[in-house]
């Protein structure tokens, strides 16, 4: 039987995606600063207290219908104190277009009376604190000490952030704590907070769930995503 000559194995990876990780992870969050500096939360927010209600409304909601619901709601509870003192159906009323809306009233109310009675009335800054507040989970307590306290003790991982974590195969975990885990092992501590905004506006702007639109993404060549797509129309 002849010898089988040998072939050189032909490659579709690009040189970003054959990176070392480490030299490959620099190369993304380099990407990221360029295409996003400077990025903020984007629920609209002057304090503590409606930064935190804020993102409590934002689950399975977007943020520009959580920034249409919110003026009047905080135009009426200023406070923890005046939200705790509220009945649950008017809170329900301010905040149905969020969705879930009989869950979330109870927990903004439930939050409002634990911080009025256990905190004097200020939203607590550390992890431990915030955990103990209804309807806050380590997602919530990261937005709340990251964009407002300055505090980098986690990473936010909302649905785009664990989307496109898998996508960038940052991780093979599936639940938020778990890709949590694996974040804050990989990333420099000080990338935490920006990292999670950055990934949260490619994840609305362009590697969208349904059809990512790898043609703009600035990370392109550093993914091997399955879900890859290459129409740039949304
Ligand atoms: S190349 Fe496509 S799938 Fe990969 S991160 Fe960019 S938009 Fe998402």
């Amino acid at each position: 039987m002849p010898a089988r000559k040998a072939t050189k194995k032909r490659s579709r990876a690009t040189a970003g995606q054959q990176a070392a990780p480490a030299e490959r992870l620099r190369t993304i969050l380099t990407r990221l600063d360029k295409k996003y500096p400077g990025v903020r939360c984007a629920l609209t927010h002057t304090n503590a207290w409606e930064l935190l209600a804020a993102t409590i409304l934002s689950a399975q909601c977007t943020d520009v219908r959580v920034n249409l619901v919110t003026p009047a709601l905080f135009a009426r509870f200023p406070t923890p104190a005046a939200m705790a003192a509220a009945s649950l159906p008017e809170i329900e009323t301010l905040i149905r277009t969020t969705g879930f809306f009989r869950n979330k009233a109870k927990n903004l109310r439930g939050a409002a009376e634990r911080i009025t009675l256990t905190f004097g009335g200020k939203v607590p800054n550390t992890m431990k604190d915030l955990l103990t507040l209804p309807g806050v989970a380590r997602k919530t307590a990261n937005v709340v000490l990251g964009s407002w306290f300055g505090i980098d003790d986690g990473v936010v991982v909302d649905t785009h952030v664990l989307r496109i974590a898998h996508r960038l195969g940052l991780t093979k975990n599936t639940t938020p704590e778990k890709v949590e885990r694996d974040l804050i092992r990989i990333l420099p501590q000080e990338r935490w907070v920006d990292f999670s905004h950055q990934i949260i506006h490619l994840g609305r702007e362009i590697c969208i769930a349904r059809k990512p639109r790898c043609m703009d993404c600035p990370l392109e060549d550093l993914c091997q995503s399955k879900d890859k797509t290459w129409s740039s129309r949304r």
